[in-house]
């Protein structure tokens, strides 16, 4: 068993299918590949069982949105075994499957034997742009980490072997010492040292893997981003971390988002701001400014006399809240540019400028105030 292949996948829909689109597709495929139709055909009950548990999660809004945000968390077989299996997805995988097979478990057979350990957890970290934190969608990345192994399917066993209970715990995967203490006979007991716990050993070892069932490898796993998200903060992809030796379910993978600087843009929380430069001119007399946002360029009005540090709100063009999936405000801070170097010519206007309004201004140097003076006499 190598694990779940995607729900969207499965049924062969977008992931931006709707309801209606999914209860087709599920349907068409649960008539193509329903038992009665198919007696004895091992692969079509595959099939069905796959679709089935597909359609489970997908035609439930709530279901949905968790298999979106976390993965299928419980529904590989074995997956958090002892951890109590879909505790935080919470299918009904039982229901579903007493429903549809008479109480049979469809996993039976496939079932690991006790003693198979889980995989680790893992970390990784996750690059996103500020448009995609604010729009969400769903995101690609590799990660590099032990997988099952596709030579043995992750049993460790060369093809065509299979392992054998081990001689030292009986199978069980567990030994029990009796020590003598002052307190009388102490019954311990603890992982079988030879086959480490599993209960099993393997007489020809897998040489892809040399017995582990595990494989180091570059992998492509996909994650919903939900919109909001910030830097430091983690999703869990429940059962798509590395692979459990000997075919133990998968761990979880844990990844840690980190959002990349935006050139003019500054977050703060569920705000965005950003500094719209105008001229001094455009700051007396009034003007309409571009500003780019994340939506795109907004018109804005600056009325005449705005004040340099004058502060623009444009509601609802902020980040959504990771909660309410509302979005905060864009707002537009205003700077006002004097300029640094002036022609003869500009520097003359506003001389006289200055002295129609009484206002006190330095003589230029370089003697260009003697020539401005000769052209307004
Ligand atoms: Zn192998």
């Amino acid at each position: 068993m190598s694990g779940l292949r995607d729900f969207y996948e499965v049924l062969g829909v977008d992931r931006s299918a709707n309801d209606d689109e999914i209860k087709k597709a599920y349907r068409k495929l649960a008539r193509q590949y329903h038992p009665d139709a198919n007696p004895d055909d091992a692969e079509a009950l595959e099939r069905f069982k796959e679709i089935s548990v597909a359609y489970e999660a997908l035609s439930d809004p709530e279901k949905r949105r968790r298999y979106d945000m976390f993965g299928p968390e419980g529904v590989a077989p074995g997956a958090g075994a002892g951890a109590g299996s879909g505790d935080a997805f919470g299918f009904g995988l039982n229901d579903l499957f007493d429903a549809f097979f008479g109480g049979r478990d469809p996993f039976g057979g496939e079932r690991h034997a006790s003693g198979t350990r889980r995989g680790a957890d893992a970390e990784t970290i996750l690059d996103l742009t500020l448009e995609e934190v604010v729009f969400g969608g769903t995101k690609q990345f590799n990660v590099t980490m032990p997988i099952a192994c596709d030579e043995c399917d992750g049993s460790g066993c060369a093809p065509g072997t299979h392992a054998d209970a081990c001689s030292n715990c009986g199978g069980s995967g567990e030994v029990r010492s009796v020590r003598r203490s002052v307190l009388g006979q102490l019954v311990t007991s603890g992982p079988c040292a030879r086959c480490e716990g599993t209960g099993q050993v393997i007489p020809s070892p897998c040489t892809t893997c040399r017995g582990d069932g595990r494989v180091r490898s570059d992998r492509r796993l996909e994650v919903e981003i939900p919109p909001g998200i910030d830097t430091g903060q983690r999703l869990r992809l429940s059962g798509r971390g590395p692979a459990g030796p000997r075919g133990g379910p998968a761990g979880d993978l844990y990844v840690t988002v980190r959002i990349a600087e935006h050139a003019g843009l500054e977050r703060d929380g569920d705000d965005l701001h950003t500094v719209q430069t105008i001229a001094m001119t455009q700051a007396a007399l009034g003007t309409t400014v571009s500003v780019p946002t994340l939506d795109g360029d907004q018109e804005l009005d600056v009325p005449a006399g705005t004040q340099p540090g004058r502060v623009f709100t444009l509601h609802g063009m902020g980040v959504p809240s990771l909660r309410s999936g509302r979005r905060g405000n864009f707002y537009v801070h205003v700077a006002v540019d004097v300029p640094t170097k002036l022609t003869v010519e500009e520097a003359a206007l506003l001389a006289q400028f200055a002295a129609m309004r009484g206002e006190e201004v330095h003589e230029h140097r370089d003697g260009l105030f003697s020539r401005i003076r000769h052209a307004f006499q």
